[in-house]
């Protein structure tokens, strides 16, 4: 397959919205078939226009999940479950490893791609390349709320994740709160850079530069206590 443009957030929420999540949770998996609903092959493979092409929606899937068009030979994209229309990112899988997996199924050790659930330890069964795919789909503009729905974790984990706060070892694109920035005299400061600067609390001086205070007074003023010095960058 030629790389061609990869699909854009607007292409991916239509996308996504067209499949249909199945009641029945196969054995072995931890999440249901999301069932393409829209047009499909002879064979049960989902199809959808992208780019002036018709392709797989198992394909469209594994794309948007994984940020690369498989390059000729070298991806081909399988299921875990068996099911053509399936386009549960879970249930799919690089099928140059297929041996591998047919092999280590057929002797028993089969183990599926850890997985979610459980809100009571957020992150702690995401993979590593579940971060990578995470931080990209927020960096592409995908909602935070969406992403826990779909990853099953919370809102926080996200946020974590997406911060680099949590999972510091893996990479992935890392996307940082808005800081603030304040005209100083007649000239254009980050909050980040003054906090540093006067070893104010971030949190502090920009609570009090936003309620329109100077700066003098900003950093002069007695800090409550709570507020963490801002040591490093936001
Ligand atoms: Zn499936």
């Amino acid at each position: 397959m030629n790389p061609i443009t990869l699909p854009d957030s607007e292409f991916e929420l239509k996308f996504w919205g067209r499949f249909v999540r199945s009641a029945v949770v196969l054995p072995n998996l931890e999440l249901s078939c999301l069932e393409w609903s829209g047009a499909r092959y002879g064979n049960g493979y989902g199809h959808a226009s992208f780019a002036g092409r018709l392709i797989g929606t198992h394909v469209l899937a594994w794309v948007i999940m994984h940020r690369v068009w498989p390059g000729p030979g070298r991806v081909e994209v399988c299921h875990h479950c068996d099911n053509p229309p399936c386009g549960e990112p879970t249930h799919l899988f690089d099928g140059t490893r297929k041996e591998n997996y047919e092999d280590s199924r057929s002797k028993g050790r089969h183990v599926l791609p850890p997985h979610i659930v459980g809100e009571q330890h957020p992150g702690a069964k995401l993979t590593e390349s579940d971060v990578v795919v995470i931080r990209q789909l927020h960096a592409n503009g995908a909602k935070q709320i969406d992403l826990a729905s779909r990853f099953n974790c919370t809102q926080a984990t996200i946020s974590s994740i997406t911060r680099g706060k949590a999972w510091a070892s893996v990479d992935g694109v890392l996307t940082h709160h808005k800081v603030a920035r304040v005209d100083i005299d007649g000239s254009e400061a980050s909050i980040k850079d003054l906090a540093l600067k006067y070893g104010i609390p971030y949190t502090a001086l920009r609570k009090r530069l936003l309620k329109g205070w100077d700066l003098s007074r900003a950093i002069t003023q007695p800090i409550k206590k709570g507020y963490r010095r801002c040591t490093s960058p936001i």
